[in-house]
């Protein structure tokens, strides 16, 4: 039985995307993504740490010669909140000329995207893509080359299927969504 309200850090989640959707939208994901890349060979980037139980599942459902790297950003900021602030560890990888999928978790603001595109498009792939499994409203207003969305998602904070609270949830197989604040307590 999948529990309907969780807690995390003392923290009220409630169920938000159940497992079978989950995979169900990966499965229509990768059914694009096969049809788009037939033929090619991309360098498949998974953004760390979130994106790493749903590249996993979609990576597994890929038949293409693709090389799988991996590439973070830190953003600096409270656990809850997205921070313009970004770090970035990238692969020591030729991507010039190369097809290059960058898989994401989650867009928000785009922000940490917008520095991670900055970043990869200096280096001259021959085209670059996003894939994300879920999508918040904010994620459009930066022009992201967000080509394949599972889910959009109104502005709540999620956890679970690699998306962490303060570390703790990541490997909960379903995706929960924070309970909203009474009022008096700290949002964090
Ligand atoms: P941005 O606002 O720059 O698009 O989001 C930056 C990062 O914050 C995302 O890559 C993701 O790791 C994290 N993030 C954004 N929204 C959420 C959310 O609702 N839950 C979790 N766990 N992380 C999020």
């Amino acid at each position: 039985m999948v529990p309907e309200r969780i807690e995390l850090r003392g923290r009220a989640f409630r169920l938000f995307v159940r497992r079978d959707e989950i995979a169900e939208r990966v499965r229509a994901l990768a059914e694009q993504l096969r049809h788009d890349y037939a033929g090619t060979e991309p360098v498949c980037l998974i953004v760390l740490k979130g994106a790493f139980v749903f590249a996993a599942d979609l990576l597994r459902q890929l038949p293409l010669a693709c090389t799988i790297e991996t590439i973070r950003a830190r953003s600096y900021g409270a656990a809850m909140v997205s921070s313009g602030t970004v770090h970035i560890e990238a692969p020591a990888l030729e991507l010039r000329g190369r097809d290059v999928l960058l898989i994401e978790d989650i867009v928000d603001t785009g922000l940490t995207l917008q520095e991670l595109v900055r970043f990869l498009e200096a280096q001259q792939p021959a085209s670059l893509r996003i894939v994300t499994l879920l999508a918040k409203p904010a994620a459009h207003h930066l022009g992201l080359p967000l080509a394949y969305i599972g889910l959009q998602i109104p502005p709540v904070f999620v956890v679970g299927y690699g998306m962490d609270y303060a570390e703790a949830g990541r490997n909960l197989p379903d995706i929960y969504a924070a309970e909203p604040i009474a009022e008096g307590q700290s949002g964090l």
